[in-house]
């Protein structure tokens, strides 16, 4: 039996990821469930799954629950420390990282420290500290498998090579509901209701924003570089707006190989449980009675700025990851708030990443430290400090 943590699992990934497990009850098990503020969503699936422990990260939480609203069975834990705590728990053996934000990163790091199969779709985690996640990883032993569709995808295509053969990897982006908009279009006509209506897959509000200004790819090809110990020039990205082909990896033969499958998050979730076996499908498989058709084009990079500021984070590493990701995540909270248009979020990412102090390789507490600082500038921000 397979003893689960679930942090964020009245997110999208989080109940994608409890589908799974009830999918396969018999082999499946339900250790702990986390959420941040939705304790009442939370205290539902500890009825249904009646794990041995509850986070939740808020601690302000506390006072507005009722007596009763959890199963006798569970154990409630109040505060983020406690979310480091189930993630070490020798009764956990595999935890899926489904917070959102750089918040995610503590329970991972906890998790990867005591040496747990890490099931990681928290790219965040991987953005700010990718280097010193893979070095704790690398120390511990601990099995780190991606759960993002691309970075599952050629973790499964990789599988048909030798590591060496590898020349790079293409990551594929449905484009968001902005794909063909020009610059002028962007700036005159994305509301914030078309910015969280993604064409091809159902996320939380953070991820489905940045799909729609290319920023999800950019942290994705920041992640890639970290998970897979690429060069930055052997990552590139198409877009691919079926969203069905995940992405493709490219041996020194030329030989290409991808990983296909209808967009639902079940699947890369499933299998970094199971790896390296692979068990019955819990979500969507293709129909082959009917026909696809499938496209692929170069993305643009001149109306989506901020893939491009993906590729130069990936190129200079060291701190640039964490001031990236931490201004961005106020950007976004901003824009949905109506104090930033959509075109800005790259706009002042850029900004505030030419601002801050690079250091080539940083240690984690100095990462936490730029997080703090990223985000203090990004609320500050105004688009008359642009230098572009
Ligand atoms: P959601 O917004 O749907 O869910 C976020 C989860 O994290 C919720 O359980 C939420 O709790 C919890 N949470 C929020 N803030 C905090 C915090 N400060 N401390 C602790 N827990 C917190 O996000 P998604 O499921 O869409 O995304 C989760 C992660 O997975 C992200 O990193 C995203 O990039 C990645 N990912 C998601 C995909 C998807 O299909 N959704 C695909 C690939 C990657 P509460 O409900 O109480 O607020
Ligand atoms: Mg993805």
């Amino acid at each position: 039996m397979n003893r689960i943590a679930v942090l964020g699992a009245t997110g999208s990934i989080g109940t994608s990821c409890l589908d799974v497990i009830a999918a396969h009850g018999s082999r499946l098990q339900v250790a702990a469930l986390t959420a941040h503020a939705r304790w009442e969503s939370l205290a539902q699936q500890c009825h249904q799954f009646k794990p041995q422990f509850a986070v939740i990260s808020d601690p302000a939480v506390r006072a507005q629950m009722g007596g009763n609203a959890f199963p006798r069975e569970t154990e409630v834990l109040f505060g983020p420390d406690a979310l480091e705590r189930i993630s070490a728990h020798p009764d956990v053996d595999t935890v899926v990282c489904g917070i959102v934000g750089a918040a995610g990163l503590r329970g991972a790091w906890a998790a990867i420290e005591a040496k747990k199969r890490v099931a990681i779709a928290n790219k965040e985690t991987l953005v700010v500290a990718g280097p010193l996640v893979m070095d704790l990883a690398a120390r511990t032993g601990a099995d780190l498998i991606p759960v993002d569709s691309e970075h599952s995808a050629i973790f499964q295509a990789l599988l048909g090579g030798r590591r060496k053969d590898l020349k790079r990897i293409v990551l594929t982006a449905s484009g968001g509901p902005f794909r063909g908009w020009s610059k002028e279009r962007l700036e005159r006509d994305v509301t914030i209701e078309r910015a969280l209506a993604h064409p091809t897959w159902q996320m939380g509000p953070k991820i489905t924003v940045d799909s729609a200004s290319m920023m999800n790819k950019a942290l994705e090809v920041i992640e890639a570089r970290w998970l897979f110990d690429l060069e930055f020039d052997q990552i590139g990205v198409m877009i691919h707006p079926q969203s069905i082909v995940h992405s493709f990896v490219e041996f020194i033969d030329g030989s290409v190989l991808a990983q296909l499958s209808p967009p639902d998050m079940k699947l890369p979730i499933q299998y970094a449980l199971t790896y390296p076996e692979r068990w019955t499908a819990s979500g969507p498989s293709m129909n082959w009675a009917q026909s696809y058709q499938l496209e692929f084009f170069p993305p643009d990079l001149e109306a989506f700025p901020a893939l491009q500021l993906g590729f130069e984070v990936a190129r200079r590493g060291g701190t640039c990851g964490a001031v990236l990701n931490a201004g961005n995540e106020v950007a976004v909270q901003r824009f949905l708030d109506g104090s930033l248009k959509f075109t800005e979020i790259p706009q002042a990412c850029g900004d505030i990443l030419n601002g801050h102090n690079f250091d080539a390789q940083p240690s984690l507490s100095e990462l936490l430290r730029l997080d703090e600082w990223a985000r203090k500038e990004m609320q500050a921000w105004k688009s008359s400090q642009s230098t572009c």
